[in-house]
């Protein structure tokens, strides 16, 4: 094999063959497709100007350049790409919605965001209470992640399903793995307090998601409400209101008081008629996305999943996410059974054999083999992925301090469903105390903490946080065991707050030199017993025995770091001479003393952080 060098390092050298890496794949995912040790693919990007550490996730451009280096063709593929492939291997096709002329129309899938207390929750229970079909739910109604609720327009009975999760984080969540799970955002701002920045995020998340937005301006119950503010103020947002020409609906209402709560409904319907075709073939094999998923007690492993195109129907093989099994019942929003459920329509999926998270997608399959190998594929691929970033760090003898690995805390995070699981993940995520210490989450689920999460921990800095669960079975033994740290929490602020002294913590201390004492050298002696002896008049500060001094000579550094190792004051031996003292020292064997020296004692004090 050609082995040529880069920078001294030696290489195999690709021949210009593709190879495929995943997106956020390190130099030693690099190293295992071409056989290569990471240590030298290191070297080659340092020598190419890149400081990089081999375990490190790099930049699409870092693998390209990487590859043109050494002769190969990378293609950089993301883990939606992956994934599809992985599908077309059973030849199945995702997100296709169906030949057109077997669409049919869909309800439009809502999500409501906005600042804190706008009255978002509120908003959501009163629309939801608003339209419980009493006789048949016997009026309960239950947070299973999503509902459906039916609102009139033109005469036309039609329906809505709501996102039952307020904000824009469970929702940024879901996106960033690739969901897509909504139609149309509606903003709430309350006209008693005006936009706020969360409102002014809610609105960057839902344009950049390219959602039409509905404004409902809330609390015009309030003294003082002014709902024309809003608009005024929303126009700075590209948000202009009908009535003033522009083409966004605002919708005053009181959350509180039910008022308007009707012509929101139907505002919304309007905007997904003007700006969306919102259609999918009810007769296909049913597909959608994983709104949240639990761990019952009774029920086992229970999901709420958004049909999104297709008929799913109990009995059949489902696919979620690393989940498998098949529908053995299926639940609304109201407790009551559902058999099939439409393309739009939120329903609580029992018979998995685990819990998906918050974002993944579903799909039927055939059989139940099927379902299972894409299953184990899936968690094969996120084992190789969580190995890889548990990876041993490389030796990198040769190379500069400045390549050495950060600091990294690794977390395992388990909680009591994937929402809450997702949302700490993305907060902590947001954590940031400077580049010296890096977070990483190895590993999330839903359920208790197993000795599977402990043997995943046993790796330096691992901390596993139960989020409302606690460890089960024999984990608590093995954890004390092995010495790995279990933290439980129910409030997420405190979580993210002790996560964040942990990772302070973890910062190398820093040192800054304080200066103790200061003293000119009068005379010069020799002495057979003591070596050069240095006769001082201490100028400032003390001068101590044993305290590490630096010689100048013209205000230059002559010689650094060196002990004060006998301090004698007339024929004692002394620990310290204050200022305006006369005073003998030597320092350990230094001979190069000169009248007219300045010597210097300090000490390095560590630096309390802020
Ligand atoms: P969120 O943080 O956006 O989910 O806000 P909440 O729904 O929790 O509402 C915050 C507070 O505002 C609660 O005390 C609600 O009762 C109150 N609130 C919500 N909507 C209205 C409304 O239309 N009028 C009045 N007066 N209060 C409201």
């Amino acid at each position: 094999m050609a082995a040529p060098s880069v920078g001294g390092v030696r290489l195999p050298k690709g021949s210009g063959e593709t190879i495929r890496l995943p997106r956020g794949a390190s130099l030693t995912d690099f190293a295992d497709k071409i056989n290569a040790n990471p240590a030298s693919l290191v070297q080659v990007l340092f020598h190419l100007g890149e400081m990089v550490t081999a375990t490190a996730s790099v930049s699409d451009e870092i693998l390209e350049l990487l590859g043109q280096e050494m002769n190969y063709r990378v293609q950089v593929v993301s883990p939606e790409e992956e994934d599809r492939a992985l599908l077309q291997s059973f030849d199945i096709e995702f997100g296709d919605l169906g030949d057109e002329d077997a669409l049919a129309a869909r309800p439009p899938v809502v999500t409501v965001m906005g600042h804190v207390d706008h009255g978002k929750t509120r908003l959501l229970d009163t629309v939801r209470k608003a339209n419980v079909r009493e006789a048949e739910a016997g009026g309960i109604t239950q947070h299973i992640g999503a509902y459906q609720v039916p609102a009139e327009l033109e005469g036309v009975e039609r329906l809505i399903t709501f996102i039952d999760t307020p904000g824009h984080e469970a929702f940024t969540a879901m996106r960033a793995r690739g969901a897509k799970s909504t139609d149309i955002a509606v903003i709430v701002v309350a006209a008693d307090d005006g936009v706020m920045p969360q409102t002014v995020e809610s609105i960057n998340h839902a344009q950049a998601a390219e959602l039409p937005i509905v404004v409902a301006v809330n609390k015009i119950d309030v003294e003082g409400a002014n709902p024309d503010k809003i608009r005024q103020q929303l126009t700075e947002y590209n948000l202009v209101a009908e009535e003033y020409g522009g083409d966004t609906m605002f919708v005053d209402i009181s959350a509180k008081q039910g008022t308007n709560i009707e012509s929101l409904l139907e505002a919304i319907l309007l905007t997904a008629d003007a700006a969306l075709d919102l259609r999918a073939n009810p007769d296909m094999d049913a597909q959608g996305v994983t709104i949240e998923g639990h761990l019952d007690r009774g029920r086992g492993p229970v999901a709420t999943v958004l049909v999104q195109r297709g008929t799913l129907r109990v009995g059949d093989s489902v696919v979620a996410g690393d989940a498998s099994g098949r529908v053995r019942r299926m639940v609304d929003e109201h407790g009551a059974d559902v058999t099939e459920a439409l393309p739009s329509r939120p329903v609580q999926v029992i018979g998995l054999t685990s819990v998906p998270g918050a974002g993944d997608t579903f799909l039927v399959v055939d059989e139940d083999r099927v379902a299972r190998q894409i299953a184990d594929r899936r968690r094969a691929r996120e084992r190789n992925a969580e190995l890889a970033s548990r990876r041993k760090r490389v030796s990198l003898e040769d190379l500069d301090a400045a390549l050495k690995e950060t600091n990294t805390l690794n977390l395992i995070i388990k909680g009591d469903n994937s929402g809450t699981v997702e949302a700490l993940e993305e907060a902590l995520m947001k954590l940031d105390v400077g580049e010296d210490v890096d977070l990483r989450v190895i590993h999330r689920g839903v359920g208790g903490i197993t000795e599977g999460d402990i043997n995943l921990a046993i790796a330096d800095n691992v901390i596993v946080m139960g989020f409302n669960v606690r460890a089960e079975g024999k984990a608590t033994e093995l954890a004390n065991r092995e010495g790995v740290e279990i933290r439980y929490y129910s409030v997420i602020y405190q979580a993210i707050e002790e996560i964040e002294q942990a990772l302070k913590g973890m910062l190398k201390p820093e040192y800054e030199e304080v200066e103790l004492g200061r003293a000119e050298v009068r005379e010069v002696y020799k002495s057979s017993k003591f070596g050069t002896i240095a006769g001082c008049l201490v100028m400032a500060g003390e001068i101590r025995r044993n305290a590490r001094a630096r010689l100048l000579r013209d205000s230059r550094v002559i010689h650094e770091n060196l002990p004060i190792s006998s301090l004698r004051r007339f024929k004692d031996d002394v620990v310290e001479v204050r200022d305006g003292y006369e005073c003998g020292l030597t320092l350990g064997n230094y001979s190069d003393i000169k009248v007219d020296d300045v010597i210097e004692t300090f000490e390095m004090r560590e630096k309390p952080r802020s």
